[in-house]
């Protein structure tokens, strides 16, 4: 076999193993959304991981990705996402980049990506597998996600993807009217929160139990 003949061969398989993601841990699951779907068959989430967790990159659970932090479960990607309910033409704010897969996911589907990660080694590593993969609609700042990033504000969707105690105030005023955000709250026990952002109040959605890594504070 040549070297391109192994890739390819590689490729198709990775193919193969994201198809079975989606139908069984995410479709089957209750997912509906077709463009959280598509965007979930698309990314090659193989591509965020370090190569030696490759080969668990499809599996039906979260992964490390070095600095004591995980990528999230497919499912769990997939599920925040449809709660978001996001248009073609939104600007969607991600505190939390991590490896950048959840931000590739959110990049396939709306206009404009922006993402804020803590730990600056971990958001260079993200904008460089993001922009080999060719993603030039997500932009990635070192930061806290505390302060929201306001700059870009009103956001039309904003997924928070490490769990902080409360909801952090200056990112939910960052979000547009009838916008959405979808946010891990609680210390040992957390519960996805999806909270609308109405004319008079924040709508609050309690949803499905999660075990998120903590949101930190910036270090000085
Ligand atoms: N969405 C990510 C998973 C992220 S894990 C992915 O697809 O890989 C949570 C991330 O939130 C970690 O990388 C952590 O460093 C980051 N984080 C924790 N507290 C933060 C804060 N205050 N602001 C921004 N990022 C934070």
């Amino acid at each position: 076999m040549t070297n391109a003949e192994f890739i390819n061969d590689e490729s198709s398989q990775a193919k193969l193993q994201r198809q079975q993601m989606v139908e069984y841990q995410i479709r089957d699951r209750g997912i509906k959304d077709e463009r959280v779907l598509a965007a979930m068959s698309k990314v090659p989430r193989h591509q965020f991981v370090d190569s030696s967790y490759r080969d668990l990159a499809y599996g039906d659970r979260p992964l490390p990705i070095g600095y004591n932090q995980t990528i999230s479960q497919p499912y769990i990607v997939a599920y925040m996402t449809e709660a978001a309910k996001i248009d073609p033409e939104d600007k969607v704010l991600e505190i939390g980049t991590g490896c950048g897969y959840q931000a590739a996911i959110l990049g396939e589907i709306a206009q404009k990506v922006y993402s804020i990660e803590l730990i600056p080694q971990l958001a260079q590593k993200a904008r460089q597998t993001l922009s080999q993969l060719g993603y030039d609609n997500i932009e990635v700042k070192t930061g806290d996600g505390y302060h929201g990033w306001i700059e870009h504000a009103p956001y039309d969707a904003i997924i928070v993807t490490a769990a902080p105690e409360y909801i952090p105030q200056n990112s939910l005023d960052q979000l547009a009217l009838n916008a959405k955000m979808v946010i891990p709250v609680g210390t040992w026990h957390q519960e996805i929160l999806v909270l609308t952002k109405t004319k008079d109040e924040i709508v609050e959605e309690r949803t499905i139990p999660v075990c998120f890594v903590p949101m930190r504070r910036k270090l000085n």
